[in-house]
């Protein structure tokens, strides 16, 4: 019988008889466990963001569809916190989206005044996938902003997060965190 045993020393020897899929899941987890040992993944930034916040989020985005959603997110120190849902003006709103100019003015004094600014810009992709498209990254000229999507093309609708930069047509994505809401981890992009 051509066991693999054979070749495998050490403790691993007595689990290699048990076939090769156990090995490799093994394997992958320990190898996750040792590349993030703080629990992220190297060289990601991360969003915290306030429990209610994806959830308003994904709200909005149903309430709007089939046009897309989109709206503002503002915090303090980089923490996620209040969801502003906005008018999407664009002339074609199934597919684009253009925040209402007036509506982001008033928003952005209410935040002010309490002690908040805008951290994140969010829209919703009602039946492509959580990833910027060629536009959203032709009009991203908040380098200073993360960029949220919401696809409502899964259910449960997936949610992901973005820095863009536009001129280097480069697209990183932030792992959003969700303290004392489990279930907010299995949106993490
Ligand atoms: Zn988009």
């Amino acid at each position: 019988m051509p066991y693999r045993t054979a070749r495998v020393t050490d403790g691993a020897a007595d689990d290699s008889g048990h076939g090769a899929p156990d090995d490799a899941g093994r394997g992958a987890s320990d190898d996750a466990a040792h590349g993030a040992p703080d629990g992220g993944v190297a060289g990601v930034e991360t969003l915290t963001v306030a429990p209610g916040v994806l959830e308003a989020i994904v709200d909005h985005g149903r309430r709007e569809y089939p046009r897309e959603a989109c709206g503002i997110v503002a915090g303090r120190d980089g923490r996620a916190q209040k969801v502003y849902p906005l008018a999407n003006v664009a002339s074609d709103p199934v597919r684009r989206y253009l925040i209402d100019a007036g509506q982001q003015r008033a928003a952005l004094a209410a935040m002010r005044a309490e002690g908040q600014e805008p951290v994140a810009v969010f829209h919703s992709h009602p039946r492509t996938a959580a990833a910027p498209s060629g536009v959203d990254v032709d009009l991203a000229y908040h380098p200073e902003l993360v960029y949220i999507i919401v696809s409502l093309a899964f259910d449960p609708p997936e949610v992901r997060a973005y820095r863009i930069d536009r001129e280097a047509r480069r697209v990183s994505p932030v792992a959003l965190q969700v303290p004392q809401r489990a279930p907010g981890q299995g949106e993490q992009a």
